[in-house]
């Protein structure tokens, strides 16, 4: 069999009509219509009142952290487990990331441990939801209520999951998404703020276009300063085909897991994810497993084994408080947090992009065997 890649995604449905459409009437740049129809489709779909597209999903959480004021001083509380993008956001508008450990079995933060770090400098606490399964919000949101903090929520692996029959992205003070092309529904490269209040709304267009006067007169005439973070015509038509198939991704997706959740379930030396939590069931943004302690091998070396017999793999996310660019900063030198450090020891996660085939997924099974039993 040829190679089994990490992550493929499906493009088989209304995308090449609407890039066409792109191509006919010229509409190329970030001003076309398809940018105004996926904000639109996406709030709709989120249950949001207002939200703004971008060209990334790093770049929707550097600029929700300045749009919300967050600068030098404050302190925002987030997990050690996750991208690079969710602490660098924090620390490059001048504040600072206050990290916390991870539940080894869901990979999502410890929110019984928030309440102990909020100082009187904490502004904010960033959710992240990790690989399939949300955070538990409530206990989060009550938090937020009683020390006057904001949430952001870092939904990108998260479309279409929902909390408590509610969905993700809808949690937020500004909730953002991804659109790369590993996430549930892409646009190649992309990303989306989402927000209820108008004049977050209307700061955070103002900072994705340089900051542009919106008074007419004074056009190239600046009072603060933004990024050109406009998303294309181009991308947005992608988007907005991907959202039309967004339930058959998110069953797509369900049923890949279940799928490996009975292949693999004799596998004594793994751990599989957790199916479902009281709150919501897993959706698998991507099929995530850790070896058990008794497995001698590190997660490395089956990756490399796994790589010979052509199947894709990736490692875990190497935490936050280890990050040689941060530590060289002198941040987070004494910081201890067992369960983050494991889980990049531990961890790797197998293909489940929306392209695979069931005859795919059997092989992936088939290998892991010969690799793990
Ligand atoms: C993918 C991802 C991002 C970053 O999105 P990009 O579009 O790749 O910049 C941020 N947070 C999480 C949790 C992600 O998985």
């Amino acid at each position: 069999m040829n190679f089994i890649p990490v992550n493929e995604p499906l493009l088989n449905g209304n995308e090449k009509n609407y890039l066409n459409e792109c191509i006919d009437t010229g509409w190329i740049s970030s001003e076309g219509p398809f940018i105004k129809k996926f904000e639109e489709n996406m709030a709709k779909y989120v249950g949001r009142k207002y939200a703004a597209a971008v060209t990334n999903g790093t770049a929707a959480l550097e600029m929700a952290i300045v749009a919300l004021g967050i600068g030098k001083n404050d302190e925002v509380i987030m997990p050690s487990f996750t991208i690079i993008s969710c602490g660098q956001a924090v620390v490059k508008a001048g504040a600072k990331p206050v990290l916390i450990d991870s539940e080894y079995d869901s990979f999502n933060m410890k929110v019984e441990d928030i309440e102990e770090k909020i100082t009187l400098n904490t502004k904010a606490i960033m959710i992240v939801h990790i690989y399939g399964l949300p955070v538990d919000i409530n206990p989060i949101l009550e938090l937020a209520k009683k020390y006057n903090l904001k949430i952001i929520e870092d939904a990108a692996e998260m479309h279409g999951q929902t909390y408590n029959s509610k969905m993700c992205g809808s949690f937020g003070d500004i909730s953002i998404f991804s659109f790369y092309p590993n996430k549930h529904i892409t646009t190649g490269e992309g990303g989306m703020v989402l927000m209820d209040d108008e004049k977050l709304y209307e700061k955070c267009k103002s900072l994705r276009n340089l900051c542009f006067s919106t008074d007419g007169n004074k056009r190239f005439i600046h009072e603060e300063l933004g990024w050109n973070l406009r998303m294309t015509n181009i991308q947005a038509a992608l988007g907005v085909a991907q959202l039309e198939r967004i339930n058959e991704f998110v069953a797509k997706k369900r049923w890949i897991g279940n799928m490996y959740q009975e292949l693999l379930s004799d596998i004594k030396a793994i751990n599989l994810p957790i199916k479902n939590k009281s709150f919501a069931e897993n959706i698998y943004w991507v099929f995530a497993i850790t070896l058990k302690d008794e497995c001698k091998k590190s997660a490395k070396e089956i990756m490399e084994e796994l790589g010979k017999k052509r199947v894709g793999t990736r490692p875990f996310f190497y935490p936050i408080h280890q990050q040689p660019v941060f530590n060289n900063m002198g941040l987070f030198i004494d910081n201890y947090l067992p369960n983050s450090e494991k889980l990049y020891e531990k961890g790797f996660y197998i293909p489940s992009g929306l392209a695979i085939t069931e005859e795919q997924i059997k092989e992936v099974s088939k290998i892991l065997h010969e690799v793990l039993v």
